[in-house]
């Protein structure tokens, strides 16, 4: 893995930053996100190195980890991060950056059965569109 100024400067990182209103920076490194993330065992990057990839301007790593689909959401981390850092806003801002480059829905609303596209709230729906593969 290599870091370079370009990595650094990248307008990934400025992007996801503006996408999330959270401040990569401001994470220390102490870990406690990662320590209580109920899935953690599932993912290839932690937490806490999501943001260190940040800082460090990785973030075509970050892309293509399967952390950002396997995150629940669940703001356990961010309850604990003694800095503030939102991290589910980062590893949102993470996932909306791949579907803006991808462009485009994943799922169409005729794929949902009709009692889920009925009774799903229309948010969650749209969410899904865009971001769940067939
Ligand atoms: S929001 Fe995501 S990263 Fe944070 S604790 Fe929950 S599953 Fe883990
Ligand atoms: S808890 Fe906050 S400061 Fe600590 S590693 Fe996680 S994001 Fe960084």
């Amino acid at each position: 893995m290599k870091v370079t100024t370009d990595k650094l400067n990248s307008n990934l990182v400025k992007d996801v930053e503006e996408i999330s209103g959270q401040k990569v920076s401001a994470c220390f490194q102490c870990g406690k996100c990662t320590g209580g993330c109920p899935v953690v065992w599932a993912m290839d990057v932690f937490p806490h190195q999501v943001l260190r990839y940040a800082q460090m301007g990785l973030v075509d790593e970050l892309l293509h980890s399967k952390t950002l689909w396997i995150c629940a959401s669940c703001q356990t981390c961010d309850s604990r991060c003694p800095r503030g850092v939102d991290i589910p806003k980062v590893i949102e801002a993470l996932r909306l950056t791949i579907i803006r480059e991808k462009g485009g829905n994943y799922l169409h609303p005729k794929d949902l059965p009709a009692r889920v596209r009925e009774n799903a709230p229309q948010q969650g729906l749209v969410s899904a569109f865009r971001k769940y593969a067939k």
